[in-house]
Protein backbone atom coordinates (compact mmCIF):
# COMPACT_ATOMS: atom_id res chain seq x y z
CA UNK A 1 0.00 0.00 0.00
CA UNK A 2 0.96 3.82 -0.80
CA UNK A 3 -0.38 6.57 0.89
CA UNK A 4 0.35 10.09 -1.57
CA UNK A 5 -1.54 13.41 -0.13
CA UNK A 6 -4.73 12.23 1.07
CA UNK A 7 -5.67 9.21 -0.56
CA UNK A 8 -3.89 5.41 -0.19
CA UNK A 9 -3.86 3.01 -3.51
CA UNK A 10 -3.45 -0.77 -3.12
CA UNK A 11 -0.93 -2.41 -5.66
CA UNK A 12 -3.25 -3.70 -8.47
CA UNK A 13 -0.61 -4.65 -11.56
CA UNK A 14 3.12 -6.10 -10.77
CA UNK A 15 5.78 -4.85 -12.81
CA UNK A 16 5.84 -8.54 -13.66
CA UNK A 17 2.42 -8.68 -15.11
CA UNK A 18 2.92 -5.17 -17.17
CA UNK A 19 6.24 -6.51 -18.80
CA UNK A 20 4.71 -9.42 -19.79
CA UNK A 21 1.74 -7.76 -21.64
CA UNK A 22 4.06 -5.13 -23.02
CA UNK A 23 5.89 -7.82 -24.56
CA UNK A 24 3.00 -9.65 -26.12
CA UNK A 25 2.27 -6.23 -27.66
CA UNK A 26 5.80 -5.23 -29.19
CA UNK A 27 5.46 -8.86 -30.53
CA UNK A 28 2.34 -7.94 -32.52
CA UNK A 29 3.85 -4.58 -33.67
CA UNK A 30 6.99 -6.49 -34.53
CA UNK A 31 5.25 -8.70 -36.71
CA UNK A 32 2.53 -6.54 -38.25
CA UNK A 33 5.11 -3.79 -39.22
CA UNK A 34 7.61 -6.19 -40.27
CA UNK A 35 9.12 -4.55 -43.40
CA UNK A 36 8.47 -0.86 -42.70
CA UNK A 37 9.80 1.72 -40.67
CA UNK A 38 7.30 3.08 -38.10
CA UNK A 39 7.21 6.53 -36.10
CA UNK A 40 6.65 5.69 -32.63
CA UNK A 41 4.95 8.55 -30.98
CA UNK A 42 5.01 8.92 -27.26
CA UNK A 43 2.39 10.98 -25.68
CA UNK A 44 4.69 12.41 -22.25
CA UNK A 45 4.14 12.41 -19.27
CA UNK A 46 2.63 9.34 -18.64
CA UNK A 47 3.74 7.16 -21.16
CA UNK A 48 7.62 7.16 -20.69
CA UNK A 49 8.00 4.19 -18.56
CA UNK A 50 5.59 2.27 -21.20
CA UNK A 51 7.59 3.96 -23.85
CA UNK A 52 10.74 3.00 -22.53
CA UNK A 53 9.89 -0.73 -21.68
CA UNK A 54 7.87 -1.25 -24.80
CA UNK A 55 10.61 0.19 -27.50
CA UNK A 56 13.35 -2.31 -25.98
CA UNK A 57 11.08 -5.33 -27.62
CA UNK A 58 10.46 -3.41 -30.79
CA UNK A 59 12.99 -5.28 -33.33
CA UNK A 60 11.90 -2.44 -36.12
CA UNK A 61 13.53 -0.44 -37.99
CA UNK A 62 11.99 2.51 -35.93
CA UNK A 63 12.19 6.06 -34.95
CA UNK A 64 10.42 7.51 -31.42
CA UNK A 65 9.90 11.07 -30.85
CA UNK A 66 7.57 12.63 -27.91
CA UNK A 67 4.40 15.07 -27.79
CA UNK A 68 2.95 16.25 -24.45
CA UNK A 69 -0.29 17.03 -23.65
CA UNK A 70 -2.01 17.90 -20.46
CA UNK A 71 -5.46 17.36 -19.91
CA UNK A 72 -5.69 16.05 -16.92
CA UNK A 73 -6.45 17.74 -13.55
CA UNK A 74 -5.49 16.20 -10.38
CA UNK A 75 -7.77 12.89 -10.93
CA UNK A 76 -10.64 13.99 -12.96
CA UNK A 77 -10.41 14.35 -16.90
CA UNK A 78 -10.91 17.69 -18.13
CA UNK A 79 -11.77 16.89 -21.59
CA UNK A 80 -10.03 19.32 -23.45
CA UNK A 81 -6.08 19.31 -24.71
CA UNK A 82 -4.65 22.16 -23.61
CA UNK A 83 -1.93 21.99 -25.84
CA UNK A 84 -0.02 19.15 -27.94
CA UNK A 85 3.55 20.32 -27.87
CA UNK A 86 6.83 18.66 -29.19
CA UNK A 87 5.80 17.45 -33.02
CA UNK A 88 9.05 18.10 -34.69
CA UNK A 89 9.13 15.27 -36.92
CA UNK A 90 7.03 15.49 -40.11
CA UNK A 91 4.16 12.86 -40.42
CA UNK A 92 3.29 13.01 -43.78
CA UNK A 93 3.19 9.69 -45.30
CA UNK A 94 4.62 8.21 -41.68
CA UNK A 95 3.50 5.24 -40.49
CA UNK A 96 2.78 6.49 -37.08
CA UNK A 97 2.36 4.18 -33.70
CA UNK A 98 1.21 6.44 -30.58
CA UNK A 99 1.98 5.58 -27.07
CA UNK A 100 -0.05 5.86 -24.84
CA UNK A 101 0.17 5.11 -21.21
CA UNK A 102 -4.49 4.96 -20.42
CA UNK A 103 -7.32 6.06 -22.13
CA UNK A 104 -9.88 7.04 -20.00
CA UNK A 105 -13.10 8.79 -21.77
CA UNK A 106 -11.08 8.87 -24.79
CA UNK A 107 -10.92 12.76 -25.35
CA UNK A 108 -7.45 12.78 -25.30
CA UNK A 109 -6.81 10.18 -28.02
CA UNK A 110 -9.42 11.04 -30.13
CA UNK A 111 -7.68 14.89 -30.30
CA UNK A 112 -4.50 13.39 -31.03
CA UNK A 113 -5.82 11.08 -34.00
CA UNK A 114 -7.75 14.03 -35.34
CA UNK A 115 -4.42 16.49 -35.04
CA UNK A 116 -2.25 13.46 -36.92
CA UNK A 117 -5.06 12.82 -39.40
CA UNK A 118 -5.12 16.25 -40.52
CA UNK A 119 -0.80 15.96 -41.22
CA UNK A 120 -1.23 13.40 -43.68
CA UNK A 121 0.14 10.22 -41.60
CA UNK A 122 0.13 7.40 -44.05
CA UNK A 123 -1.22 5.27 -41.16
CA UNK A 124 -2.25 5.79 -37.55
CA UNK A 125 -2.42 3.23 -34.76
CA UNK A 126 -2.48 3.64 -31.43
CA UNK A 127 -0.86 1.41 -28.65
CA UNK A 128 -2.61 2.00 -24.83
CA UNK A 129 -1.50 -0.22 -21.95
CA UNK A 130 -4.41 0.84 -20.03
CA UNK A 131 -8.09 1.11 -20.65
CA UNK A 132 -11.44 2.16 -19.44
CA UNK A 133 -14.73 1.15 -19.81
CA UNK A 134 -15.71 4.57 -20.35
CA UNK A 135 -13.44 4.89 -23.39
CA UNK A 136 -16.18 2.37 -25.52
CA UNK A 137 -16.28 5.84 -28.21
CA UNK A 138 -12.82 5.23 -29.26
CA UNK A 139 -12.54 0.83 -29.37
CA UNK A 140 -12.71 0.44 -32.93
CA UNK A 141 -9.59 2.95 -33.18
CA UNK A 142 -7.68 1.05 -31.03
CA UNK A 143 -5.24 -1.73 -32.44
CA UNK A 144 -3.18 -2.43 -29.42
CA UNK A 145 -4.60 -2.05 -25.95
CA UNK A 146 -2.42 -3.68 -23.14
CA UNK A 147 -4.96 -4.31 -19.81
CA UNK A 148 -8.87 -3.36 -19.62
CA UNK A 149 -9.07 -1.68 -16.21
CA UNK A 150 -12.20 -0.99 -14.49
CA UNK A 151 -13.48 2.76 -13.99
CA UNK A 152 -11.59 3.51 -11.10
CA UNK A 153 -8.40 6.44 -10.67
CA UNK A 154 -4.79 4.08 -10.62
CA UNK A 155 -1.10 5.88 -10.54
CA UNK A 156 2.39 4.29 -10.91
CA UNK A 157 4.29 3.40 -13.76
CA UNK A 158 4.60 6.47 -15.31
CA UNK A 159 0.92 7.73 -13.83
CA UNK A 160 0.65 10.30 -11.39
CA UNK A 161 -1.58 11.40 -8.69
CA UNK A 162 -1.44 15.32 -8.50
CA UNK A 163 2.52 15.03 -9.86
CA UNK A 164 3.70 12.18 -7.36
CA UNK A 165 4.36 8.45 -8.03
CA UNK A 166 4.98 8.63 -11.22
CA UNK A 167 8.22 6.09 -9.87
CA UNK A 168 6.50 3.36 -8.74
CA UNK A 169 7.23 0.29 -10.01
CA UNK A 170 4.07 -1.53 -10.09
CA UNK A 171 0.36 0.03 -10.51
CA UNK A 172 -1.37 0.87 -8.27
CA UNK A 173 -5.21 1.76 -7.67
CA UNK A 174 -7.09 3.67 -5.55
CA UNK A 175 -8.46 2.26 -2.24
CA UNK A 176 -12.12 3.21 -1.40
P1 LIG B 1 -9.07 10.82 -21.50
O1 LIG B 1 -8.94 12.00 -22.41
O2 LIG B 1 -9.06 9.50 -22.26
O3 LIG B 1 -10.27 10.93 -20.61
O4 LIG B 1 -7.84 10.86 -20.51
C1 LIG B 1 -6.59 10.38 -20.84
C2 LIG B 1 -5.51 10.92 -19.95
O5 LIG B 1 -5.98 11.12 -18.63
C3 LIG B 1 -4.37 9.92 -19.82
O6 LIG B 1 -3.37 10.14 -20.79
C4 LIG B 1 -3.85 10.16 -18.42
O7 LIG B 1 -2.89 11.18 -18.42
C5 LIG B 1 -5.08 10.63 -17.68
N1 LIG B 1 -5.73 9.56 -16.90
C6 LIG B 1 -6.86 8.89 -17.20
N2 LIG B 1 -7.18 8.00 -16.24
C7 LIG B 1 -6.21 8.08 -15.31
C8 LIG B 1 -5.96 7.39 -14.06
O8 LIG B 1 -6.69 6.50 -13.60
N3 LIG B 1 -4.83 7.75 -13.40
C9 LIG B 1 -3.98 8.72 -13.85
N4 LIG B 1 -2.91 8.97 -13.11
N5 LIG B 1 -4.18 9.39 -15.01
C10 LIG B 1 -5.28 9.07 -15.73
Amino acid sequence: MVVIKDKTFEKFISYEEILTKVSTLAHKINSDYKGQKPLFISVLNGSFMFAADLLKEIGLDCEISFVKVASYDKMESTGNIKQLIGLNENIFNRDVIIIEDIIDTGRTISKILEEFQSLGAKSIEVVALFQKPKSGLVREELKYVGFELPDAFVLGYGLDYDGLGRNLKDLYKLKN
